[in-house]
């Protein structure tokens, strides 16, 4: 249960490429030696660099060789740009917009079916979106989906998910350590933690620094990287003395604490717009729950003026690892490459740094960095186009014309249709 989704089944699939999703199992079928060429005007690896016309080689799952076109493909992208699938390290699977037309409630009259066919959808959309993989902090409803899609019986990314999250209220160092231990035991990929509170209720620090050395001291004994909610910077700084592994947020962190983070190693997840704009643009699906109310959207709005001044003091960090995260909750998957736009339109990024941290180090930052996030041999074939050049219009990381995880084609560009289709 706790393998990696791409790890947990390795069967046999005779013959081509299957271009829905519960045709064929994820990439490394070792006996498989089915081979696609895809050819592109412009592949970039993933790690900053872009090369004009060229073939990926896939063979059994993964990339087998990249190298400049030459003879036959199976699939010509024609001058689109070909990057590695995207990674999302902050998801909620989980979280959708009920019938009545607000966020899902355990109390909300759904059966536990219907939240699973919502989660699943929420993983389709982001798949066809162009995310390959995606870390999810979320529920236990996370389970069954992730293993459904690493078992080829749905489509959707791989899945590294928390099952559930545990924050000031798991009790003394003891307690929390066993808390951690049993989403082990359930087979979490990762433990959540909440350092602090909502932006909505001011972002204080909750947890105690014994309370986190607890939480992220026996997530490593246990083998698995520690995700910390921190707002405030003196949650952030207990986060890195505690050895905890990513620090998500940040929003009133200060040069110190990044500073530390850098240092450390520690990794760094802010956002840049979607979830923000999710919230305040659909009020009507929140309002009414917990602190979605007129203060807490106050509070938002000002997160989004703080948001702009937190790239300042990160872009002046040498060395802080700054990777993408999206915190797409009900409402937003699918939409995940808004902050790559973003990114580039707000944050004055290049295009090709953004990239690099959705995909190469995003990977890296999942323990996946010799496995997927790169266009190179060896390298799960998971491989994503758009549709116009994103370092000359950043808008065209929301136009994606193809997508193919582990090897097997989930999206296709639609002149691909009909007599002009040129699979195998
Ligand atoms: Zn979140």
């Amino acid at each position: 249960m706790s393998m990696l989704p791409f790890m947990t089944r390795r069967l046999f699939v005779a013959g081509a490429l299957a271009v829905t999703a519960g045709a064929a199992p994820l990439g490394a079928q070792s006996a498989d030696t089915t081979q696609i060429v895809v050819r592109a005007g412009t592949v970039i690896d993933g790690a900053g660099v872009a090369r004009r016309n060229m073939d990926v080689v896939v063979r059994g799952g993964r990339i087998a060789a990249v190298r400049p076109s030459r003879g036959r493909a199976d699939v010509d992208l024609g001058n689109r740009v070909l990057a590695p699938g995207l990674i999302d390290t902050h998801v909620h699977l989980g979280w959708y917009i009920n019938t009545e037309g607000k966020l899902h409630q355990r109390d909300d009259g759904d059966d536990e079916g219907t939240a699973i066919i919502n989660a699943t959808g929420n993983a389709q959309r982001m798949l066809q979106a162009g995310f390959t993989t995606v870390q999810s902090v979320g529920g236990a409803e996370d389970a069954p989906v992730r293993d459904a899609v690493a078992r080829g019986v749905i489509a959707g990314p791989r899945i590294l998910t928390s099952l559930g999250s545990l924050n000031e209220n798991a009790g003394p160092p003891d307690s929390i350590r066993a808390v951690v231990r049993r989403f082990k035991q359930r087979g979490a990929d990762l433990i959540k933690i909440f350092a602090s509170k909502s932006i909505r209720d001011g972002g204080v620090q909750t947890m105690t620094q014994d309370q986190l050395d607890a939480a992220c001291g026996e997530a490593k004994a246990q083998g698995l990287r520690s995700v910390v909610h921190a707002h405030a910077a003196s949650a952030a700084k207990a986060a890195v003395r505690a050895g905890c592994s990513q620090v998500d947020h940040g929003v009133l962190v200060d040069d110190e604490a990044l500073q530390m983070m850098a240092k450390a190693g520690t990794w760094f997840e802010p956002q840049c717009e979607l979830v923000n704009r999710n919230y305040l643009d659909h009020k009507e699906w929140f309002r009414g729950i917990g602190n979605y109310n007129d203060e807490g959207f106050a509070a938002m709005e000002r997160a989004v003026v703080l948001r702009r001044e937190l790239v300042k003091k990160y872009h002046a960090v040498p060395g802080l690892k700054v990777i993408y995260g999206t915190d797409a909750v009900a409402g937003a998957h699918g939409q995940n490459a808004r902050d790559l736009v973003c990114r580039v339109r707000e944050n004055g990024e290049t295009a090709m740094d953004a990239l690099t941290s959705a995909t190469s180090l995003s990977a890296e930052s999942l323990g996946l960095g010799k496995e997927i996030g790169r266009i190179a041999p060896g390298y799960q074939a998971d491989l994503v186009s758009f549709d116009g050049d994103p370092r000359v219009d950043a808008n065209a990381f929301m136009r994606v014309s193809f997508v193919m995880k582990g090897g097997v084609v989930h999206r296709q560009p639609p002149s691909f249709a009909g007599p002009r289709r040129r699979y195998p």
